[in-house]
């Protein structure tokens, strides 16, 4: 199927992109690698007047590492992330989470911006922002918001960008010395959106782990951190309790790749594996 027929602009930066969305108005959207939106404007999910191409404006392109932030632009890519040294020095969950993302067409195309904004619960990267303790940061006519990561993932495919606000850029404090991180997920095939995944953190300490982050994903109508097996973990406790209070921490629903049971099971699999990664101690005590 082909999308209905809609307007087109490209913008040749921001304040042109703000610009063009106001006249073409709230529900114009924006387009950066298309790989999410191309597919749902093919099957006509959504009725889009216009679309507008932010894919070319140099000044969400590119990370950089200043002042302990590592900061990466919207429109830096899937695969970029992927290849970037000072990702893999700074950030090193993300080096580990880009090629468990769709296939390398689709990452050499799929921007980090349009995952956050696009805000699927099974995507990779709202985990990893929420795991890392990213800053969103997004940008409109009357100025710049800083939304913690915590506060962007609403619900299914919802965030809390407003209309007429793009996002420009995600900050992510660098890892500090002795702290570790890791992704896991299980997907029915290499490629696949994961049935359930988890992007973590943690620093080891008395052959445990302290300041824990644990952001599941595929999990619930967004990505979710686990606030009770965290709790557990970080005061010491035992890794089967804290797998315990992932029935609680956890709402999954059934969906077309596993029952609601099933993927409880699978977030306690993947809490063992992301606890071996972080702390193999800790896992063999
Ligand atoms: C077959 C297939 C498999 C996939 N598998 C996975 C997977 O396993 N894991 C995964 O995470 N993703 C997966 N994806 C999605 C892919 O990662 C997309 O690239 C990504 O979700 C969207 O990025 P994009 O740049 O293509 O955004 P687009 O498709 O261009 O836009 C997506 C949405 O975000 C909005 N948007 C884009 N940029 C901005 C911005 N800067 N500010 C505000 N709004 C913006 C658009 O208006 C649109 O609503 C898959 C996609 C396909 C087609």
């Amino acid at each position: 199927m082909k999308p209905a027929p809609l307007a087109y602009a490209r913008a040749s930066d921001l304040g042109h992109a703000l610009a063009l969305w106001r006249e073409a108005g709230p529900d114009a959207r924006l387009i950066a690698g298309g790989q999410s939106l191309v597919a749902g404007l093919n099957l006509r999910l959504a009725d889009v007047p216009a679309l507008i191409d932010i894919s070319r404006i140099e000044s969400l392109c590119g990370l950089g590492c200043e002042g302990g932030t590592l900061r990466i632009g919207a429109l830096t890519t899937h695969a970029e992330i992927g290849r970037s040294e000072p990702v893999a020095r700074h950030a090193p969950l993300l080096t580990e989470a880009a090629p468990l993302i769709a296939h390398p067409a689709i990452r050499t195309r799929g921007t980090l911006g349009g995952s956050l904004a696009y805000a699927d619960p099974a995507a990779e990267w709202p985990a990893c922002m929420l795991a890392l303790d990213a800053v969103i940061v997004v940008q409109s006519e009357t100025g710049e918001r800083r939304i913690p990561a915590a506060d962007f993932f609403l619900g299914l495919f919802e965030t809390a960008l407003q209309p007429f606000e793009i996002l420009v850029a995600v900050e992510i404090p660098v890892i500090a010395a002795g702290r570790r991180q890791a992704i896991r997920e299980l997907a029915r095939r290499s490629g696949d959106y994961a049935m359930a995944g988890l992007a973590a953190a943690g620093t080891p300490s008395d052959g445990g782990l302290r300041d824990v982050t644990l952001a599941y994903f595929g999990l619930g109508s967004t990505a979710i951190l686990a606030a009770g097996a965290m709790r557990i973990l970080d005061q010491g406790g035992d890794l089967e309790d804290a797998c315990a209070a992932l029935d609680d921490d956890l709402d999954p629903a059934d969906d077309l790749q596993a029952s609601a049971t099933m993927k409880r099971h699978l977030a306690k699999v993947l809490l063992r594996r992301v606890v071996a990664a972080l702390s193999p101690v800790m896992s063999t005590a």
